[in-house]
């Protein structure tokens, strides 16, 4: 897939991806499987990351009933209908090899289930649990999601993530020789108030660098019962705009390889987790209004993207 200033959209979206390689829409089904995140388990720390609630982005709670919750998602869509199952929250990659079997397993299990993303850190990523999710890529499409967030290691260590980025590159090589069959995918923040916008720009070239099959790009939103939340209380610090983040988020894109899909370019919140900035609570039609602006701007996914040789 090659984008041109003549393309249907300016930017190619994940979904647009599905459609292309499961010859029909595929729909994504959140699910909680119940997970914790060693940043916050103990093992590593206990604080988590330090923008991280998982209820602000996150709509399902473990229950206990994994069938429950995806029988619930499903009974809305007819009978032949595909989905993927998205294992959000949390590190879904951080249990024992059988327990995540048995997790997985069940998942695909259901009808209409072409595949699972997972979302994770670089340090959860053990052999055996690679090993495992190359055997379900041999009949599933598995897509492990490794958030990175930032390309700096100063921001790394101030939001707390615990890990470098040394540490996410050599996740991803190890994904690469241990499950091949898996693709990737990883997160990157814009708006951290200490970093610059050439840096966040010059993070579309790096990211198109990645051998990655897809991309998250989140304004930083600042919310309730998080480390950040309370900083931000105590003495608030400069927000991006609705109309600065736009602008760096299609410099960014435009620097970006057109074959590295996008999965999303907002993060949204309600206004009950919502700290700042304000316009996020208003702006679910973000993605629409980020394609009319590089429209508007003559610009694509990919227009000045360097690709690796
Ligand atoms: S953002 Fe992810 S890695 Fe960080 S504390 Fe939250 S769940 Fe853990």
């Amino acid at each position: 897939m090659v984008l041109s200033a003549n393309s249907r959209r300016p930017i190619f979206f994940y979904k647009e991806y599905l459609v292309q390689r499961f010859e029909a829409p595929v729909y994504k089904v959140s699910i909680d499987a119940g997970m914790t995140c060693p940043n916050r388990d103990g093992s590593l720390g206990v604080g988590g990351c330090s923008y991280c609630s998982n209820p602000s982005f996150s709509k399902k709670a473990y229950d206990g009933e994994i069938d429950l919750q995806i029988k619930q998602s499903l009974q809305r869509y007819p009978v032949g209908t595909k989905f993927i199952a998205y294992l959000q929250s949390y590190s879904n990659t951080y249990a024992s090899v059988p327990h995540l079997r048995e997790i997985y397993t069940k998942v695909l299990n259901f009808p209409g289930m072409v595949g699972l993303n997972i979302g994770t850190r670089p340090d959860c990523l053990q052999d055996d649990v690679l090993s495992l999710l190359n055997e379900f890529s041999d009949k599933f499409e598995v897509m492990l999601e490794i958030g990175l967030e930032s390309f700096s290691d100063d921001t790394l260590r101030r939001v707390n993530r615990g890990h470098t980025v040394a540490d996410f590159y050599n996740a991803v090589e190890r994904v690469k020789k241990l499950s091949p069959k898996v693709k990737l995918a990883t997160h990157l923040m814009i708006g951290f108030p200490w970093e610059e916008e050439s840096f966040w720009v010059e993070s579309g070239h790096l990211a198109t660098q990645l051998p990655i099959d897809m991309l998250k790009l989140h304004n930083l939103i600042v919310v309730n019962k998080t480390a950040l939340g309370e900083e931000y209380k105590r003495q608030a610090f400069p927000i991006l705009s609705k109309e600065n983040y736009m602008r760096i988020a299609a410099d960014f894109l435009a620097q970006l390889s057109p074959q590295i899909s996008i999965g999303r370019c907002f993060a949204y919140t309600t206004a009950e987790h919502l700290i700042a900035p304000a316009w996020v609570a208003e702006a679910r039609s973000f993605h629409g209004e980020l394609e009319q602006f590089m429209r508007k701007n003559q610009l694509y996914q990919g227009k000045f993207s360097i690709l690796p040789t």
